[in-house]
């Protein structure tokens, strides 16, 4: 097979020695530019008694100050902007859950890195020029909407701006504008396809052909499930507000951890608890760094996702480094009577007994001091229907699945198919029903 790269793709395939050169060069700019405009990020410096010509090889990174979630709670709205307003084009804001949101500025220097980064990633997974893309990323705040948007049409394939929700309206277009690849949060793709086989259309004889898929960790069973049922490739995508938005990184067609676009992002591995930079190979908290970004460049973020630096070149030539997917946050940890539990790892779980549907949702209470953890899991119609005692019998085969992932026996409970919520974009997999202690 001879792959056919975007003539944008050139980038991707640049001597690693030229690109560290140029990350060196970018690196050294971007922080001179924080530390002249940026009040926290000079005070921080000063601290350390550094300056920007302290930088010398890339390895200095490492003597930098992190910049963590919290930092831009604190300066909200504006305050880590490095360009004075009437040269920022855009904002964006994350929807905060707790508080006050995070806002993001973009000059139209940083639209235009944003936009080359997704036609890099869109063109990474196998979508070119005359492709239709039914776009189900949320507009708005999100950057997801826009992001994908952006790189969809700046590669000159046809865009439908559908936006999240509004599902049935979703199939039918699908079906009668001949999308061949889609833009969306793994878990929304999903209630697609169920939605679909009701409404009597099956996604595999459409020429639905290739998804885009981010916004949530999901696992490489996610995956397998999502390319059974619809027939096409399912493809992981990278990307955070703070950062850019969606575009940071994407898997290729090998499907073996995300190439990270590096002249703009660079990655380094960190012990989440020590903030020591860790080898690549090994895993830890991902922090990346912008080398590009005008409006407000973040050093050393922590973005709380848990991944690695993979050493190996990737059979497909890109120089591009890659990292592994990833499949938990730190900050999704959950500590059930001392037992560290992650979402992702009850999703593999079960998705690996058949009979179940990958909707789940986990339910947290507190009982005489003591956390209780239930999973609910919604079964096939089939299994459903069947007799009591087969019911029980996979009620018994998921707890022992799962009490060998997590190490504790936990309560689960079947429902019927369709019972658990549908997210149009995030799924919220955790009810925390625990009184704070
Ligand atoms: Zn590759």
């Amino acid at each position: 097979m001879t792959p056919a790269f975007h003539p944008a793709s050139a980038p991707d395939f640049v001597p690693r020695s030229l690109v560290r050169e140029l990350q060196l060069a970018r690196l050294r700019q971007i922080v001179a530019r924080a530390w002249e405009r940026v009040p926290l990020f000079r005070s921080r410096l000063d601290e350390r008694g550094l300056t920007p010509g302290d930088l010398h090889t890339l390895d200095d990174i490492a003597r930098l100050p992190f910049t963590t979630k919290g930092d831009l709670r604190d300066t909200y709205p504006f305050g880590l902007f490095a360009s004075p307003m009437e040269e920022i084009v855009r904002l964006h804001a994350s929807s905060g859950t707790t508080g006050k949101p995070i806002v993001v500025a973009y000059t139209q220097a940083d639209v235009n890195v944003w936009t080359s980064v997704m036609v890099l990633s869109l063109a990474l997974a196998g979508v070119h020029h005359g492709d239709i893309v039914q776009n189900a990323y949320g507009y708005g705040l999100f950057t997801g909407g826009l992001g994908a948007h952006y790189g969809a049409e700046g590669m000159g394939a046809t865009v439908i701006p559908i936006s999240g929700g509004n599902t049935d309206r979703q199939i039918m277009v699908m079906k009668d504008f001949g999308v061949t690849a889609i833009c969306s949060t793994p878990t929304y793709f999903l209630h697609m396809i169920d939605r679909a086989a009701q409404m009597d259309v099956d996604i595999r004889e459409l020429p639905l052909r290739v998804g885009v898929f981010g916004a949530e960790p999901w696992t490489e069973s996610m995956r397998r499930r999502i390319e059974n049922l619809s027939g096409i490739k399912a493809y992981d995508i990278y990307g955070l507000s703070e950062i850019i938005g969606p575009g940071v990184g994407i898997e290729c067609p090998h499907q073996h951890g995300l190439h990270i676009f590096e002249d703009h992002f660079y990655p380094e591995i960190v012990n989440p608890e020590t903030g020591d930079v860790l080898p690549d190979g090994e895993e830890g908290e991902l922090v990346l760094t912008t080398l590009s970004k005008q409006a407000m460049p973040m050093i050393r973020y922590r973005t709380r996702d848990i991944t690695a630096l993979i050493p190996e070149p990737c059979p497909c030539g890109r120089t591009l480094r890659r990292m592994l997917r990833i499949g938990r946050r730190s900050d999704d940890m959950l500590i059930i009577r001392g037992v560290n539990v992650f979402p992702s790892q009850v999703e593999t779980a079960l998705l690996e007994v058949e009979g179940t549907l990958p909707h789940y949702q986990i339910i947290l209470t507190r009982f005489h001091g003591l956390d209780q953890m239930e999973v609910q899991v919604e079964v096939t119609e089939e299994t459903f229907s069947d007799k009591i005692g087969a019911l029980e019998e996979l009620n018994d085969k998921i707890a022992d699945a799962l009490e060998h992932v997590l190490g504790i026996r936990v309560r689960v409970t079947l429902v019927e198919p369709h019972t658990i919520e549908r997210s149009e974009g995030k799924a919220k997999r955790v009810i925390d029903r625990r009184l704070p202690s």
